[in-house]
């Protein structure tokens, strides 16, 4: 019943009670005469009645036979934002729980929102509905049959509105109709926005496949006929339907493949419907008999269901002629599943809050809203839109619990699933038994096992390890905590440092009540909240220092003595200290990655402490345009012995390609005590060869050493240290 115009009371009565032989008629009767009389004299774009809409609304709900509370909700929908009715009226006249569902579905209008922008008022309203649904699953319910029946009427919109409502629609309302399982709702909007979107590509199509109908006809006819006759042999009872699949699937295929519209066997499906989970094996079997099926495309979502409690089992044969086409086999229960999902179950639930809160559906729900937190408006829709993404990847615990993961999430994102904690100490896994790094891309069927250590911590190139939002969040979050913390840190060295130059401490310049006021000027009320500012570089230093001691002299403030600079070796970062202050949280840059020994000059960051980079380093001269941030550091004096983790270095090198000119160039290195991590063999026509080699090397001593001899070889022409090529060597 698609046309509105004809639906009465009176048939959603009479569908409300095929499922709930003692509905509450009068609520509903009551519901319908309440807002028929609110909305009288409303008109629709497209010149009907206003009513119609709640009315069409109220009547898909009883489709996806849910409860009389829902389908008034359906009824008295848009009183509250498009009439004079409040919301005490409908307390009165409905009760609570038909009040709360209608008042969930009311938008914030502008005038209320204390949002600036227009997406941020959406974003905010969005929220609140996804909030109010993990309390109530009926409110997005009745937001879902709301948007099938604007999308139905989109026509009558202005073009623009139609491609905003449609995109909106397919980026978020479609995706969540799948995650809860109601694919009836979750087809029709595809189609719709299709149409509304594409609409030459969808004319085209329904063209192409119209023009094919008779010969799918005999086709359809002849493959049910012989699929009759196996499940009749078989004694098996059930119901075989075949159909076209619907457009949207049809056009993202054919984008997906490049398949020509003109086979329009890939355009058919067949579904049989069965009584029991052993007759769907037992049917596939007898297919594969009939027909060879294709490989790689059997999919026994039976054994293992999607998230959205989706069960089928899934094949693709190859048909008479060789036209390959796909079955699909359930119970009656898992099609009802399949085209009502979460409302299926909810309608024999008979509490209304709760009552589906353990449900995976509902918790995904939740789930995006945790991990929007403290995202922009815009952040939140798009993390909103990447985790609608239907699910592709099924992966065990070795326990057998499984979880599903978009496609291109790593070990990473697993160790997150799991748990935060588990993914910030992740170091690894096994993968079916066999040990893989944090960046592997889990595939559908592995069993995975994570590996952690107490040791390890997050770092920011986990960001773009992991595929999951949820993961991203964690991590994200852990890194603006530790970042803070640091800054902080920093903040307080850089002020102490400053203030010990004019002759005052931290604690005494601190203890007065002016501090207090100090902090308030600059719209802060704790001392960590400046010092992080001045860690992030927000705040000079050194003007807060004159602000804590306005007596300050000038020329007190001045540059450190010069001749400091020590240059003996060691690698690590710890093997760096700051001229002056040994405490500071130092590290080595890794654009340039300098090697003890060389001359190195450092930088405030914001937040991470003090990157130290080589002179020579390219990024330094960009750096030079905050002078006010440099600050001198030098190898560590007690570091020459110690000779801790020696650093990676990339050598290029060009040589001619005579025989043994590797071995040579890897015994060089080897009896020089460096080790190679990797190297990149590439020769040409004309015998010349060129090598990229990743070597450890303890200093720069070592390396310049390596690169003398290497550079005095027989046959070589070049070599060089990556990135490094036009510098000016002292
Ligand atoms: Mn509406």
């Amino acid at each position: 019943m698609d046309s509105s115009a004809k639906i009465r009371i009176e048939d959603i009565l009479n569908r409300v009670e095929l499922y709930r032989p003692e509905l509450d008629e009068d609520l509903l009767r009551h519901a319908y005469v309440f807002a028929a009389n609110r909305h009288q004299g409303q008109v629709r774009r497209s010149g009907e009645a206003y009513f119609t809409h709640p009315l069409t609304v109220a009547w898909i709900l009883a489709e996806m036979e849910l409860d009389e509370v829902a389908i008034a909700a359906g009824l008295l929908h848009d009183l509250l934002e498009d009439t004079e009715t409040t919301a005490g009226e409908l307390e009165l006249e409905f009760g609570p729980d038909v009040t709360r569902l209608v008042a969930a579905l009311t938008k914030l209008s502008d005038f209320e929102s204390s949002f600036s922008s227009r997406e941020a008022t959406e974003a905010e309203n969005f929220r609140r509905l996804l909030l109010a649904s993990m309390d109530d699953v009926r409110v997005i319910l009745v937001k879902l049959a709301d948007r099938l029946h604007n999308m139905r009427t989109l026509g009558f919109l202005g073009r623009d509105r139609q491609v905003a409502i449609a995109q909106e629609t397919l980026d978020i309302y479609a995706p969540i109709a799948n995650r809860l399982g109601i694919g009836s709702i979750k087809m029709e909007m595809e189609d719709l926005c299709f149409r509304h979107l594409h609409p030459e590509q969808w004319e085209r199509l329904e063209h192409e496949i119209k023009d094919r109908a008779d010969a799918a006809d005999r086709w359809f006819a002849e493959i049910r006929s012989v699929i009759e006759g196996l499940l009749a042999e078989h004694g098996i009872s059930g119901s075989v339907q075949g159909r076209v699949k619907h457009m949207y699937s049809v056009y993202q295929k054919l984008r997906r493949q490049g398949v020509d519209v003109a086979n329009v066997f890939d355009f058919l499906a067949f579904r049989i419907i069965v009584e029991s989970v052993g007759d769907c094996y037992a049917v596939l079997g007898l297919i594969h008999q009939q027909w060879p099926p294709v490989p790689g495309r059997m999919k026994d979502h039976i054994a293992i269901p999607k998230p959205n409690a989706y069960q089928s089992l899934h094949t693709t044969v190859l048909g008479p002629e060789a036209h390959p086409f796909e079955i699909q086999i359930r119970t009656r229960d898992m099609h009802k599943i399949a085209e009502f999902g979460i409302a299926a179950h909810w309608s024999y639930k008979e509490k209304g809050s709760g009552a589906a809160s353990e449900d995976s559906r509902i918790s995904w729900l939740r789930s995006l809203l945790d991990n929007s937190e403290g995202a922009s408006p815009r952040e939140f829709l798009d993390s909103i839109k990447v985790d609608l993404y239907p699910d592709d990847v099924y992966c065990f615990t070795p326990r057998g619990d499984v979880y599903s993961f978009p496609r291109g999430a790593t070990i990473l994102d697993f160790a997150y699933r799991i748990h935060s904690e588990v993914g910030h100490s992740c170091v690894g896994g096994r993968v079916n038994g066999r040990w893989v790094p944090l960046r592997t891309e889990l595939k559908n069927g592995d069993i995975v096992e994570i590996s952690t250590s107490p040791q390890q911590r997050p770092h920011h190139d986990w960001l773009n390890l992991v595929a999951t939002n949820r993961a991203r969040a964690k991590i994200r979050s852990w890194l603006k905590r530790e970042e803070r913390d640091r800054a902080v840190e920093v903040g307080r060295k850089l002020v102490e440092r400053e203030l010990r130059r004019v002759g005052a401490s931290w604690r005494r310049a601190t203890a007065g009540d002016e501090f207090a006021a100090l902090l308030a000027s600059h719209g802060m009320s704790r001392e960590e909240d400046l010092l992080a500012a001045v860690g992030f570089g927000r705040l000079a230093a050194s003007g807060i220092v004159s602000e804590l001691v306005p007596g300050a002299s000038q020329e007190a403030v001045e540059e450190p003595e010069p001749g400091q600079r020590t240059r003996p070796p060691t690698a690590t970062s710890e093997a760096l200290e700051v001229t002056g202050d040994a405490d500071f949280l130092v590290y080595v840059a890794r654009c340039c990655r300098p090697l003890p020994g060389e001359s190195i000059v450092g930088f405030v960051t914001r937040g991470k402490g003090v990157a130290v980079h080589s002179r020579s380093c390219p990024n330094v001269r960009n750096l030079m345009y905050h002078p006010e941030r440099e600050i001198e550091v030098k190898w560590a004096s007690n570091a020459a012995v110690s000779a801790g983790s020696p650093s990676r270095v990339e050598v290029d090198m060009d040589f001619d390609d005579r025989s043994g000119m590797l071995a040579s160039i890897s015994q060089l290195i080897t009896a020089e005590g460096s080790d190679i991590l990797s190297c990149q063999l590439r020769t040409e026509h004309n015998d010349r060869g060129f090598a990229a080699m990743t070597i450890m090397v303890r200093d720069a001593a070592q390396l310049e050493r390596i690169m003398a001899r290497l550079g005095s070889l027989n046959g070589m022409r070049r070599v060089e240290r990556r990135g490094q090529s036009q510098q000016a060597r002292a």
